[in-house]
């Protein structure tokens, strides 16, 4: 028995992975049965006459109507038909109607009786780069708060200005800095001001919706807003409303000379951004303007007029 045709049948058709056997001009000769129930399940025309379609053939008409698969796929088997390479791999989105999906293609040769046959296997690998994804999130995400942090900052605040640049539109940076924080840790314990962080963060996800806003925290208990597309007043009027609901939390902080709740200081600079300034310039101009609303009594915004 375990050296019947049978025997072997029997286990290539346990293989979860998708198994299509063609030769060399791209005719099938053999599928195995996950590759059957896979076209099935996913609304393939052909069901089960799979021998004698020529796959780089449908490889080159999903190429035609603009699938980035087909294309890579066809230079890839050809390229291992044509001996140019001795195996071709490659990974490609695989989206279904309800789920995000990735497979990985593998394409090795083998030879019998002079004749030479290619084995093209489909995996799913979807749970490896979903795993994939989630790390970058995290490594963009600041971990108390849940809002972007630095470096997702520093990249959205380059392309947003470039972007504003190319539409010659103004582009509004805040900075937001808690006042007499230390006060506030020294007062009611460390767990206290991180969880002051976290209402501060949750606070400004709502003055961030507009796809050209980012909300970020910037450092310890200084954060960011980046209003794309946006006029200088009307980011003036975004950060006074900003500045005014944060002791509207009352947020206890006795100690603070400014009030008995938690408040903040905002630095605000807007400009239409030109090839003539960086964009360094908008966050030292903000920066100056924070500073100033501290000197003027915290508690405000100031900004360049
Ligand atoms: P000012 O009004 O001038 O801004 O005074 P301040 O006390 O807010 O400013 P200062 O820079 O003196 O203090 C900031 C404090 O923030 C000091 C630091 O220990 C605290 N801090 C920084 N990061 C965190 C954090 O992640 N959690 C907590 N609980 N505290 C933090
Ligand atoms: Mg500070
Ligand atoms: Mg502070």
């Amino acid at each position: 028995m375990e050296k019947s045709y049978e025997f072997l049948r029997r286990i290539v058709d346990s293989i979860t992975e998708h198994i299509v056997v063609i030769n060399e001009t791209g005719q099938i000769r053999f599928v195995n049965r996950s590759w059957k129930s896979f076209g099935k399940n996913n609304g393939c025309l052909i069901t089960d006459h799979w021998i004698g379609i020529n796959y780089l053939e449908e490889c080159d008409k999903a190429s035609s109507m603009g699938d980035d698969f087909g294309t890579n796929a066809a230079i890839g088997i050809r390229s291992v038909i044509e001996e140019k390479i001795k195996i071709f791999y490659l990974e490609y989105p695989c989206h279904s109607p309800d789920e995000k999906r990735w497979f990985m293609m593998r394409v090795t040769p083998f030879q019998i009786e002079d004749k030479n046959y290619f084995v093209v296997l489909h995996q799913n690998i979807t749970e490896r780069k979903l795993a994939e994804e989630e790390v970058r999130n995290l490594a963009r995400i600041d971990g108390l708060t849940g809002i972007p942090n630095r470096r997702t900052f520093n990249e959205f605040f380059q392309e947003e200005w470039r972007r504003c640049m190319r539409l010659k539109k103004p582009i509004c940076l805040a900075i937001l800095d808690i006042d007499h924080f230390k006060l506030l840790n020294d007062t009611y314990g460390h767990q206290a001001g991180d969880d002051c962080l976290v209402k501060v963060g949750a606070l400004l996800k709502g003055f961030a919706k507009r796809p050209g806003d980012l909300c970020a925290r910037y450092g310890g208990e200084e954060f960011t807003l980046v209003w794309g597309d946006t006029t200088l007043d009307n980011a003036t009027k975004l950060s006074i409303e900003l500045c005014n609901s944060l002791p509207a939390f009352k947020i206890p902080n006795v100690q603070s000379p400014t009030e008995k709740y938690v408040t903040a200081s905002i630095g605000l600079a807007g400009m239409i951004p030109s090839r003539a300034v960086n964009e360094e310039e908008l966050i030292r101009e903000a920066d100056r303007m924070l500073y100033k609303a501290k000197n003027n009594g915290r508690n405000r915004v100031e900004w360049e007029t």
